[in-house]
């Protein structure tokens, strides 16, 4: 499909009711532009998993309690559109206030409970302006499946409840929060700090990093975690604390008479000079790492997840004659391992639960090549990879599992009977690689100064090696043997 801006509604209306009938899928995107990475990855996802993908670009006034915030609201609807359709969408929707709410529009979509909370509670009609836009977003594009950012973490809870409730036929999907370097949660909102508020901004996160922090070493007693996590903002001296708080993920009711546990969220919304931002954090089961690479290692602490490795002792042998694929066989590696230490682990010792975490990494060109088991091998594997492409493939395996203490109705047979599995998620992700020309010598070099022996294929990009790779399609650090761009929205 071309790629174009329509205002009109009955206009997408027909597209989308064309593409229906051409059995396409449609994804939705809704936003009030200004895009910057966080909205773009909604737009990738919703591109990878539809034929069709709508993005909405709307500033919507019926949403903005404060009408100085709405005139400051950034307004780029030409960057916009280039940025939606470079990122895969087909369709750019910019309605007019008048095409959304004509003349005498008096029908709105409002919710009791956790919508009156938190910013429910900071914002009065916020949250019914934003069920009133998304319903009818959602009557005119008629998605079957759109995408909200976890960073608004309320709104996606609210929307999804709305979605259910009304019956209306679509699968509202949550995606990971997309940080600046340092963390700061990208927002519209950021180009509006000065330098100093900026540098300020960064409280929200060290403050929600720090609280998880002490989570994980063992603090499970909400009023002293939301204490710590209010601290933070409140010893910033440009920062102004609208609230802090932990709530449960359904309700955004505090926990009462409970200890926080996994699954919890960290809520943060504070003003930065005038500007008013949020972010939050989900309290999570400890994760543990079912594989000894210290690369791996590194990776999920660059990305701030804290772990403890358990290698699976498992025999990793595939026939020859396996009718698996190349991807497949990761995938069942990585289950293998992650069933393994699961099964393994003793439901006393995780009393809150756990995650764990199976990767498999192979490398594949003409046949699945393996680790080397002397220089010959990895001379001739090299000399294979050279002036070529070859692909490097992660299968990953991510259980979450709580202690299955015989309330829940029986337990996953996988897990031995002693955990209950509560999310499971396995998937290859794939990057594709062309290595250029070297020599005999410069391979025997690199083997022994680099000694190549745990790694498939020879080789660590990370390393020297890194210079001979002419191309690089897909996920880097998928290579070096973790597919965290994949993961990272089932941690
Ligand atoms: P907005 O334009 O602020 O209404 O946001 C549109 C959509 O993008 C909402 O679903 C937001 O949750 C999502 N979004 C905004 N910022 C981010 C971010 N940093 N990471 C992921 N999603 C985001």
């Amino acid at each position: 499909m071309e790629k174009t801006i329509i205002h009109d509604p009955g206009e997408i209306r027909r597209l989308s009711a064309s593409a229906r009938r051409h059995g396409e899928s449609i994804g939705l995107v809704t936003t009030m532009g200004a895009l910057h990475e966080g909205h773009l990855s909604l737009v990738r996802r919703a591109t990878d998993e539809n034929d069709t993908v709508v993005v909405s670009i709307f500033v919507n006034p019926m949403q903005f309690d404060d009408q100085n915030d709405l005139a400051a609201y950034p307004k780029t609807l030409s960057a916009d559109a280039d940025a939606a359709f470079s990122a895969g969408a087909n369709i750019v929707f910019a309605p007019s206030v008048e095409h959304i709410y004509p003349d005498g529009f008096s029908t709105f979509v409002d919710m009791t409970g956790p919508s009156e909370r938190l910013c429910g509670s900071s914002r009065p009609s916020h949250f019914k302006g934003v069920l009133t836009v998304v319903a009818k977003l959602f009557g005119i594009c008629a998605p079957d499946r759109a995408y909200f950012g976890e960073k608004d973490a309320q709104q996606l809870a609210i929307v999804k409840k709305m979605a259910d409730e009304l019956s209306i036929p679509v699968e509202v999907v949550g995606c990971p929060t997309i940080r600046e370097a340092d963390g700061l949660a990208m927002s519209s909102r950021n180009a509006r700090l000065s330098a100093d508020e900026r540098a300020a901004a960064l409280c929200l996160y060290k403050s929600l990093a720090e609280t998880r922090t002490l989570f994980d070493a063992g603090e499970k007693d909400a009023r002293k975690l939301t204490a710590h996590l209010a601290d933070g903002i409140e010893a910033t001296p440009l920062a102004r604390l609208d609230y802090a708080t932990i709530v449960d993920p359904l309700t955004f009711e505090p926990p009462i008479g409970r200890p926080a546990r996994p699954g919890d969220l960290l809520m943060l919304a504070a003003y930065i000079g005038d500007v008013r931002l949020i972010d939050n954090m989900k309290l999570q089961a400890p994760l543990i790492l079912a594989s000894a690479s210290p690369r791996r290692t590194e990776i999920l602490a660059a990305h701030g997840h804290k772990h403890v490795v358990i290698p699976a002792d498992a025999d990793e042998t595939i026939a020859d004659d396996s009718p698996l694929t190349p991807a497949e066989v990761t995938i069942y590696l990585a289950e293998l391992k992650a069933d393994t230490v699961l099964g393994n682990l003793d439901p006393k010792d995780w009393p809150d639960g756990c995650r764990v975490l199976g990767v498999d990494t192979i490398v594949y060109k003409d046949r699945i090549i393996g680790k080397p088991v002397d220089e010959a091998d990895a001379l001739s594997i090299l000399r294979s990879l050279k002036n070529g492409v070859h692909e490097v493939i992660s299968g990953a395996c991510l259980i979450h599992a709580v202690p299955d203490n015989g309330q829940a109705g029986g337990g996953d047979d996988e897990a031995g009977g002693r955990f209950r599995v509560t999310e499971r998620h396995s998937f290859a992700d794939i990057t594709t690689i062309r290595l250029g020309d070297y020599t005999d010598e410069e391979i025997l070099a690199y083997v022994r100064a680099n000694p190549p022996y745990d790694k498939s294929g020879s080789y660590a990009i990370q390393s020297e090696w890194g210079r001979h790779v002419l191309e690089l399609c897909g996920d880097i650090e998928n290579v070096i043997g973790l597919p965290y761009q994949r993961l990272s929205t089932y941690l």
